[in-house]
């Protein structure tokens, strides 16, 4: 079994790279009859936002990935905690503390003016930056500096103490990235600050450790600092965890048409939140971060339309190692099929939940009668073709306006090939045999009698075969009467629309179009 992990900060922002790890670590986990905890990463009290905790759990909740363990909105549940680091100062200062007496960390009383110093030398010097070599001034000093210092008051970091050299490469196997080599870590990299607070590195070994994380799945960008945390696991004698470090996810700049990182000032979709402002659904966001994660998820949801996503067996063998493109268009594309799939109840059910918080007077004429707009949402649904319509919840409306009196908007617009006059006729016509009860079929041929009176052509083919003879076919006489009835030319299966509407509605609409 696997144990996973979330580290997030309370910042109150969770963005879509946020989502598309836990998705890893959700499913790691779970696959394996594991567990998937959450550890709140709140060192950095200025960035705190209140109920960021609750934020967090809300965010992942919704996405239908709970977290089994670990911190919860005013407490905490599993037996490794504190899940808050900043309730572990005291067993980071006890870690740090056994490291000092050592000899593997040492106190740095170097001033921020000194440390600017050094690296301004390093740039002259053409080296590399950082607190190490002749620079780690603090590294070797006789303990009478060190006590003077801190009888003093100075302010100090603690550093680790760098065993490792530039010259050697070290081998590490990612989950993601491969096998690869990197390059040991010489720097004395800060592992506490000066006010007692750890820095990520030391946070991340201690923790991940003592809470059993068996996989750290994180971003790439820690991949630089990685020999650092290897480098700490082995100083405190402790086995390292697997890593995948996933990419990052990337877009098309719409004005550059390059290839760049979502920022959080130009693209709204970072933001979790705005997929439910928007009405994106739940399984189709997941689906769409799925088939950017495993390379052959498009193949098995294709095999394996109705099954849950969650038997799909994801693998970090199958991530792709360099940087996933999120396309927004395509995951409309991946939302149409996933709302194709569902049943008309779970679709009325879902768009009342987002137009209750979105839009309360849809939601209000949506629910009014719930087996009517059932009734309407369900046209086209099952079979091996179902119909396409909805890639947002938001677009609800716009699908179904017409079908309420309220929203009914007209653009009485006719087909160029019928004249007002005959469209004045064949609404006529058609409101004397109007049948409410008709199938189909049963309203094609009324519709292929009323084109024979009137001129045009009852059988497609045979108006193709010789347009002149005709005024038009059949197809622009239904069209007629799907103008009038959903005051627009597109609509669903318009004898099943008519009979949901019901007779009253109906002849209503037709004769108010022909006024
Ligand atoms: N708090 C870290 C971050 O947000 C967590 C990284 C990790 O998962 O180790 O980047």
């Amino acid at each position: 079994a696997k144990v996973t992990r979330m580290g997030p900060s309370p910042t109150g922002f969770m963005h879509l790279g946020n989502l598309y790890g836990a998705l890893v670590d959700e499913r790691l986990a779970h696959q394996s009859k594991g567990v998937f905890y959450l550890r709140i990463e709140d060192t950095d009290r200025k960035r705190e936002v209140e109920g960021g905790v609750q934020m967090i759990i809300d965010a992942f909740q919704s996405f239908g990935l709970p977290f089994d363990e670990g911190a919860t909105t005013d407490g905490e549940t599993g037996i490794y905690g504190p899940y808050r680091q900043s309730q572990r100062a005291e067993i980071y200062q006890t870690f740090v503390k056994s490291l000092v007496e050592r000899g593997m960390a040492y106190p740095c009383f170097c001033t921020e003016e000194e440390l600017a110093e050094a690296h301004r030398q390093q740039e002259e010097n053409k080296e590399n930056f950082g607190y190490y070599g002749k620079y780690a001034v603090w590294r070797d000093r006789p303990m009478e500096d060190i006590e003077a210092e801190l009888a003093k008051g100075t302010p100090y970091v603690v550093r680790f103490r760098s065993e490792g050299s530039i010259e050697h490469k070290i081998r590490h196997e990612d989950l993601v990235k491969g096998k690869m080599e990197v390059t040991e870590n010489d720097q004395d990299v800060v592992i506490l600050k000066s006010d007692g607070i750890p820095t990520y590195h030391f946070a991340h070994v201690v923790d991940d450790h003592l809470m059993g994380t068996t996989i750290v799945v994180r971003g790439e960008e820690w991949l630089a600092t990685l020999p650092v945390h290897l480098q700490l696991f082995r100083a405190m004698g402790w086995k390292a965890p697997k890593y995948a470090h996933t990419a990052q996810l990337m877009k098309i700049d719409p004005e550059t048409g390059g290839k760049r990182k979502l920022s959080k000032r130009k693209d709204p979709e970072l933001a979790l939140t705005f997929y439910a402002q928007e009405g994106y659904p739940v399984p189709a966001v997941l689906e769409y971060l799925m088939t950017l994660l495993n390379s052959n998820f498009e193949e098995w949801r294709r095999a394996n339309p109705d099954l849950p996503m969650n038997d799909f067996p994801f693998t970090t063998k199958k991530m792709s190692g360099s940087g996933a493109l999120f396309d927004i268009e395509k995951l409309r594309d991946v939302s149409k099929n996933v709302i194709s799939r569902m049943t008309a109840e779970q679709v009325y059910d879902y768009v009342a939940e987002w137009s209750a918080v979105n839009d309360k007077e849809f939601n209000a004429l949506l629910t009014r009668d719930p087996a009517f707009s059932k009734a309407y949402l369900a046209i086209g649904r099952g079979g091996k073709k179902p119909r396409k319509d909805l890639a947002l919840w938001s677009d609800a409306k716009g699908y179904m306006d017409f079908m309420f009196d309220e929203l009914f908007r007209p653009d009485y617009t006719m087909p160029e090939r019928v004249s007002a006059e005959d469209a004045k006729a064949i609404l006529a016509d058609f409101a004397g045999m109007f049948d409410e009860n008709d199938t189909p079929d049963g309203f094609f041929d009324k519709m292929k009698q009323i084109a024979s009176a009137h001129g045009y052509a009852a059988d497609t083919k045979a108006y193709k075969a010789d347009p002149s003879a005709f005024k038009g076919a059949v197809g622009d006489v239904s069209m007629v009467v799907r103008v009038a009835v959903a005051g627009r030319q597109n609509a669903p299966d318009l004898q099943t629309v008519m009979g949901i509407l019901g007779r009253e509605k109906v002849l209503d609409r037709l004769e108010k179009c022909s006024a």
